[in-house]
């Protein structure tokens, strides 16, 4: 059965010594997140993570969910204990306000607990994670009284969160969503329509279930401006705050799928349900995209999480597993034959798993501290830049961290052989588990077209001329130093490749917008590629700093040979990029839709 152990020295490693969080002591709830408080925290959810969720990560993909025939939902055999330990943890509302019931620590702890959660369970962290997701949606855009009435007891996590937006007709394009909202004379709404996919949409952990729905009010203008978004609660909430009668949503169907058979997949159906408006009519999507924006931070690290179990179960069965001999020469000469990690192939797979998950973390790190820039600091420049960066990297993180960590699981499950075929040593189930996170919260095509289409040019390419001027000024400043040039010279080389996709866009997309829509999956990857590279030109400084302590001199030694591996291997790719970017579209969309 597959292991894990939660990366915690390299997350410390991340914060202490790479983004050094200490200089943020004066934002809320920074003082209080102490090296010695994070590390204890990040340790207590190690724990849950390797000794609660990780055995239960197959008992759920065998058992599944299963619908009973009042409409109940009952998860597997030991998720409602495990998730009593959520709620005895305090784990979903580490990161919100304290007026809720949250511990207001900063961001980047709820993604750290978040990336270990996942990587023990997939299915299982999706349920407090979409509640998160649901808390930010009403944090932002909900009244004072619907905060009052939900926002304790889902950070509590008494109450569960879902996001509704998908319907069997349209899940992209949600302009065409035809659940309706009949306005009411008390101001409620009634609520009909079929929603489907819904992750979490009913089950047995919580009391109750507070959906969150896209509907069209009865009049709205057609297409994406007329959605309005509305709190459907499973079970009225009482004065007393607790759960009162039963709301007409029920879910009428499970889902059977390829993997993550743990989280209920729900067809639900709401047949005159009671709801209530969420921010300004018509105005749903713009305050869904709170919860979207969150859940797609969330989904990248699912693809990073994934990917890092994947990969420390492959390092233990290739150290563990005799077949041939090193080509280099006998490597083990009392065993029958060497273990596969001394085979040069092996090791290739193995390092570019490990170069990337190392990197993607980083990339996480970062973009929550700005998170936490965005929604804390006291100076408006600051937030801005915060909010610029988040904005640019999401569609990044979610897209490039779920497309390579599938790729990843598949690497991971190829270092087991056959072996890595059979659902005994778990490695399929990360490949079935890690597929969906490049589909749902938008599949990685939209993510790439957001990057293009909406991302680069907003705000006259703001947040990317941020982006290029932190690099290139990474760059001037370790560039001259023999240490960093393994770093600084590959670097350089994709920034370059970089700005010269972004301008053939600019020069070539325009006019032809199907060169952008032609460019943009290899452009998202080439980001992606330069933003991880940068990360390790980061780390590396840190390292080359820390290898001088002694107590972690072959940790940190581990990392410059791995950011070297980064550098030399895999960055090189952003050329491979370019070069499709710059052939256009016309090769794409010759043929007649009929001729393929
Ligand atoms: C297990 C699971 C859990 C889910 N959980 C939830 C949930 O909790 N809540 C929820 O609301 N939804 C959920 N979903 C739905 C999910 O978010 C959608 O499936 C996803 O957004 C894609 O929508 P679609 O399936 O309708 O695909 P489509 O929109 O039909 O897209 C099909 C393909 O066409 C491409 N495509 C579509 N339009 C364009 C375009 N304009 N340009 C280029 N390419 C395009 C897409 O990239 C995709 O590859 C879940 C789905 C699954 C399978």
């Amino acid at each position: 059965m597959p292991k894990y152990k939660a990366p915690v020295d390299d997350v410390m490693f991340l914060l202490n010594d790479v983004f050094h969080v200490e200089r943020y002591s004066n934002l809320p709830g920074f003082s209080d997140a102490s090296p010695d408080t994070v590390e204890a925290v990040l340790g207590e959810a190690a724990k849950l993570s390797e000794d609660v969720l990780t055995p239960l990560n197959r008992v759920g993909d065998v058992e599944g969910c299963t619908r009973n025939p009042d409409g109940s939902v009952t998860t597997p055999k030991g998720f409602k204990d495990a998730y009593r330990q959520i709620i005895d943890g305090g784990w979903i509302g580490i990161s919100t306000p304290a007026e809720f019931g949250g511990q207001g620590l900063p961001m980047f702890m709820t993604q750290q607990v978040n990336e270990f959660l996942s990587s023990g369970n997939l299915a299982f962290a999706m349920y407090p994670g979409l509640t998160q997701g649901a808390i930010a949606a009403i944090l932002v855009h909900g009244t004072p009284e619907q905060k009052a009435a939900y926002l304790p007891k889902m950070v509590a996590g008494t109450w569960t969160g879902t996001m509704n937006l998908t319907e069997p007709h349209c899940g992209t394009d949600l302009g065409m969503i035809r659940t309706k909202a009949a306005k009411q004379g008390d101001g409620s709404y009634k609520i009909t329509g079929t929603k489907i996919f819904i992750s979490a949409g009913e089950h047995d952990l919580s009391e109750n279930i507070v959906h969150l729905v896209l509907a069209r009010i009865e009049g709205a203008p057609e297409g994406t401006r007329g959605i309005s978004l509305f709190i459907v609660p499973k079970f009225f909430p009482k004065a007393d705050g607790s759960a009162g009668a039963r709301n007409a949503v029920a879910c009428g169907s499970l889902e059977e799928k390829m993997g993550i058979h743990g989280n209920a997949t729900c067809v639900m159906n709401y047949d005159g349900a009671t709801g209530w408006l969420i921010a300004e009519e018509n105005r749903g999507l713009h305050a869904m995209f709170t919860m979207m924006n969150e859940a797609r931070l969330a989904v990248g690290l699912q693809g990073l999480a994934i990917s890092e179990v994947a990969y420390q179960n492959a390092v233990a069965y290739a150290q563990e597993r005799l077949q041939g001999r090193s080509i280099s020469g006998v490597k083990f000469k009392d065993k029958p034959a060497d273990p596969i990690i001394v085979h040069p192939d092996v090791r290739r797979t193995l390092m570019t798993i490990k170069s990337f998950n190392e990197a993607a973390r980083a990339l996480v790190v970062w973009t929550a501290l700005a998170s936490d820039l965005h929604h804390r600091s006291p100076d408006e420049k600051t937030r801005q830049t915060a909010e610029d960066h988040m904005g640019l990297l999401t569609p990044v993180i979610k897209g490039v961290l779920t497309d390579v960590g599938f790729a990843n699981t598949v690497m991971a499950q190829q270092m087991f052989g056959g072996h890595g075929y059979i659902a005994e040593n778990g490695m399929e189930q990360f490949v079935r588990d890690a597929r969906i996170t490049m589909m749902y919260e938008g599949a990685n095509g939209i993510q790439a077209l957001d990057l293009v289409g909406r991302k680069l040019p907003k705000d006259g390419g703001r947040a990317l001329q941020a982006f290029f001027a932190e690099v290139q000024g990474f760059i001037k400043d370790h560039g001259v130093t023999d240490a960093m040039k393994t770093f600084v010279e590959p670097l350089g080389k994709s920034l370059g490749h970089l700005q010269q996709a972004t301008m053939w866009f600019m020069q070539n997309a325009l006019a032809k917008p199907d060169n952008a829509g032609a460019g943009s999956t290899d452009y998202m990857h080439l980001f992606g590629l330069v933003a991880l590279g940068y990360m390790w030109g980061r780390m590396a400084v840190a390292a080359q700093e820390k290898i001088k302590d002694s107590a972690v001199a072959e940790r940190m030694k581990a990392k410059l040979i791995t950011g070297r591996f980064f550098m030399e291997r895999m960055l090189p790719e952003t050329g491979a990029h370019l070069a499709r970017i710059q052939a256009g579209a016309d090769s794409m969309m010759e043929l007649a839709v009929e001729a393929f």
